[in-house]
């Protein structure tokens, strides 16, 4: 079966709530003693959502693992931007983004509600540019094909946090860093796209052949992980001036620049745990990593 993504990138025409509505309705939580976690996921191909494949199994067992986040924000390869914006409905609709999948994908909701709260929160937290309350997006596969594994029950919040794909990465890294107090405030903030996304070099037939990596794919991969355990936050923002295969690994930047979301978040106690470690088609790379205390 031909499976071409046709996933939209749309720059979207999201409606602008005016700033500050919900800032004096928002009611603060106490900080905990222990930080959440802060996810990188890899979520490959829209089959995931409902393959009973070993990446599913280990997004299942993630959600069973990790301590239960009062919310999670989520910033989607799927949701890119002029301008940052924060879903902000109180029940984002299930938004299936791609198509020639089987009808099963379609038929996949998520009724993970929203947070008032969060939206909220990581308006204000972010203060370097305006963030936009939006009520026109939802939930997209590059938050609801793992989370219905992780939290089956859709009984945590989500919020989505647009890609401003007007940015570098650096700024998108600087950006980041403005999230780190959610992470003592409960909420699970996950990166979610992919570090090796080449369509061109891509075998749709193969999305489970975890065996066929080109040697590009398989030089950045090895590159990726080692720059990320060795904290080496320089070269992963300035990917392009890296090498080669990193240009090829991120022919367009919104799978990578998730990655930079969680990366940025990064405590000095964190270690870091890789998990999903895969390339599956040639040229899509599942690795993910976990920032925690374990
Ligand atoms: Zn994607």
């Amino acid at each position: 079966m031909n499976r071409k993504y046709f996933i939209a990138s749309s720059i979207a025409l999201s409606a602008i709530v005016k700033f500050g509505t919900w800032r004096a309705m928002a009611n603060d939580i106490d900080e905990q003693d222990e930080e959440m976690p802060a996810i990188f996921i890899g979520h490959g191909s829209p089959m995931n959502a409902i393959e009973d494949n070993a990446f599913a199994k280990v997004w299942r067992k993630l959600g069973e693992t990790l301590p239960k986040p009062k919310a999670v924000l989520c910033v989607s390869a799927h949701w890119e931007t002029r301008g940052t914006f924060v879903t902000a409905m109180a029940k984002p609709k299930t938004i299936h983004d791609f198509g020639n999948f089987p009808k099963a994908l379609y038929d996949v909701q998520y009724p993970a509600p929203g947070s008032e709260w969060l939206a909220s929160h990581a308006q204000n937290a972010i203060q370097s540019t305006n963030v936009g309350l939006d009520e026109s997006w939802g939930l997209d596969h590059g938050s609801w094909s793992f989370l219905r594994r992780m939290f089956p029950e859709a009984d945590v919040p989500v919020v989505e946090l647009s890609l401003d794909a007007t940015k570098d990465a650096q700024y998108h890294y600087n950006l980041a860093k403005e999230l780190k107090g959610l992470r003592k405030k409960g909420v699970l903030v996950i990166g979610s796209g992919n570090l090796i996304h080449n369509f061109k070099y891509l075998n749709f037939q193969a999305m489970s052949n975890t065996s066929m990596a080109h040697d590009w794919a398989l030089e950045a991969h090895d590159d990726f992980k080692r720059l990320i355990q060795n904290d080496d936050h320089r070269s992963l923002i300035q990917y392009k001036k890296h090498s080669k295969a990193f240009q090829l690994s991120a022919p367009t930047p919104e799978h990578y620049l998730p990655m930079l979301y969680a990366l940025a978040l990064r405590s000095p106690k964190d270690n870091v745990s890789f998990f999903n470690d895969a390339i599956v088609g040639g040229s899509i790379d599942m690795t993910s990593f976990t920032l925690g205390k374990s």
